[in-house]
């Protein structure tokens, strides 16, 4: 009868709502993510989502997405769709959830979006009520700060449970009287587990762990109706049919509550996995990647940093499992759900995001990478990140800006590293000075040798009737001209390379040669033999 004044406007049956999300495949692995949209994505839910796959990926398998928006104060408008879009672009695509057109629910265990469900929690919680299993809490801030107080003093675990909870005993007719008073009150769950009883813990990444039981009365109905994290997570996986829930080491404290809960209904409880929170190194040792303090964080950070989608994911497999590196190295173009990744191996000591070690999985990549399919990301990047460079670039042949991205990708650990390492072959008004045309190691030390090397590189350039075709080709003429001057190859290359750039630091004088081709070679090469 209380169920009827708390809930009055619910009329299903737990029965009714079951009915509706048939049992699936008993085969079939069900996994999920359930990102709060709380801003940003944090490179987490990426991590999250690929376990999730991983343990998917060999099985018969369901893989979806569910928004938890419970906590509405921290929700961010449209932060939903970005993550759906984001997850995307890493191949994580999802057998359902809201992830149609118009990120409309796609499949039948809608809605995915725990603010639509409200209704479905709270066809549960009436019925826990009703069966004496939760009940309506009406202890004030105040009190509940002054329970602690005794608690404390008497050295006892905090909290809400047992004698400690006077609404757990109260007769209907006290529920009704605060009721009519209208006192604010929350729904409790009526923890039936002891407080010196231990449980074990299975955990596909931690093994066995023994720790106490849950004891205590949380609250599953927060005061604004709205379902707390434990409740609706118990109540969607389960009709969701999720078979492994993994989550990061936060929740893992929280374990013997939600087994309770599980237990509480008779429903068999997921497999967990709990992983290692994503840490960098600072001043005081590891600390947890933070949202607040930490752009690299976000996965729009390593976006704009143009890191490879392949790279980010091949450096977050190597966190999960450090032989992830050596099986690389042997299988370069596959996907990295080959390997044969080991949960019971996520070593905590690797959850580690090392920038340089990013930096350095993408500079291979970028490498290895075909030029053309490198252009295209390229071009993609530069629509989304940098359109001044994008109309700088669209001034020139794509043939031209693919031969330096071609160059480049051998130097470049990422995309934003373009720009400064390839002005120069922008601009044809970077002109040396004469200290730097000069080089005293190199043998050239009066502006009368710079200009002896100008001019062998004016003649062969002048003398050729098309382009080089490879950096080889430039390489044959100028070894054989320079041994003809009897100079030596840094005497010539030297002032070339420099004339050529602008700059003490380019790539090396064939190489930019072979870039600029020959028209654009001697218009540089002459306008520095003008004022020397
Ligand atoms: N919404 C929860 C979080 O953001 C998800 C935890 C889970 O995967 O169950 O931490």
């Amino acid at each position: 009868m209380i169920e009827n004044l708390l809930f009055p406007d619910i009329n299903e049956t737990p029965e009714d709502i079951i009915s509706k999300y048939p049992r699936r495949n008993p085969l079939t692995v069900v996994t999920r993510i359930a990102p709060s949209p709380t801003g940003f994505l944090h490179i987490w839910a990426v991590y999250s989502a690929m376990l999730d796959k991983i343990i998917a990926y060999k099985n018969n398998w369901v893989f979806f997405l569910r928004i938890e928006d419970t906590d509405q104060k921290r929700e961010v408008e449209w932060a939903a769709h970005k993550y759906v879009d984001i997850l995307k672009q890493f191949w994580l695509i999802f057998d359902e959830g809201p992830v149609g057109e118009d990120y409309k629910d796609v499949w039948n265990y809608w809605p995915y979006t725990q603010s639509q469900r409200e209704n479905i929690y709270k066809v549960f919680i009436k019925d826990l009520v009703k069966k004496w299993l939760a009940y309506p809490c009406f202890l004030t801030e105040q009190e509940i700060t002054q329970t602690r107080e005794i608690q404390e003093a008497s050295k006892l675990p905090t909290g809400i449970y047992k004698e400690y909870s006077p609404w757990r005993f109260a007769t209907d007719d006290e529920i009704i009287k605060a009721l009519d008073e209208k006192k604010e009150f929350v729904i409790r769950l009526k923890s039936k587990w002891e407080i010196s009883r231990k449980i074990d813990l299975l955990d596909i990444i931690k093994w066995r762990i023994t720790s106490w039981e849950n004891f205590l009365d949380i609250v599953i109905c927060k005061s604004t109706g709205i379902p707390t994290y434990h409740f609706a997570h118990l109540i969607d996986d389960y009709l969701m049919w999720t078979t492994h829930v993994i989550r990061w080491d936060e929740w893992f404290a929280s374990l013997p509550l939600h087994l309770e809960l599980f237990n509480m209904m008779s429903w068999q409880a997921p497999k967990y996995a709990h992983y290692w929170p994503l840490v960098k190194l600072d001043w005081n040792g590891k600390r947890k990647l933070s949202k607040r303090k930490d752009p690299e964080a976000d996965v729009e950070y390593y976006f704009k940093a143009w890191y490879l989608i392949e790279s980010i994911l091949d450096f977050l497999s190597n966190i999960i499992n450090s032989g992830f590196e050596d099986w690389r190295k042997q299988n370069l173009n596959t996907s990295y759900l080959d390997y044969d990744f080991k949960f019971e191996k996520i070593n905590t000591a690797w959850a580690l995001v090392d920038m340089d070690k990013l930096n350095w999985v993408n500079s291979v990549i970028i490498k290895n990478m075909e030029t053309d399919k490198l252009y295209e990301k390229f071009i993609r990047y530069l629509e989304n990140y940098d359109v001044d460079l994008l109309s700088k670039l669209s001034y020139y042949p794509e043939e031209y800006n693919k031969r330096i991205l071609g160059e480049l990708k051998t130097k470049i650990r990422k995309f934003d590293e373009f720009n400064e390492n390839s002005f120069f072959f922008y601009t044809d008004s970077n002109i040396p000075t004469h200290e730097m045309l000069l080089n005293e190691k190199m043998k050239i030390t009066d502006l009368d040798t710079v200009n002896k090397a100008l001019n062998i590189a004016i003649d062969i350039l002048k003398s050729r009737t098309s382009d080089f075709e490879s950096i080889n080709d430039v390489k044959d003429i100028f070894v054989e001209k320079i041994i003809e001057a009897d100079m030596k190859n840094g005497q010539v290359l030297w002032p070339v390379r420099c004339a050529l750039s602008g700059e003490l630091f380019s790539p090396w004088a064939l190489e930019l040669i072979y870039i600029l081709w020959i028209e654009k070679s001697i218009n540089r090469i002459e306008k520095v033999l003008k004022y020397i």
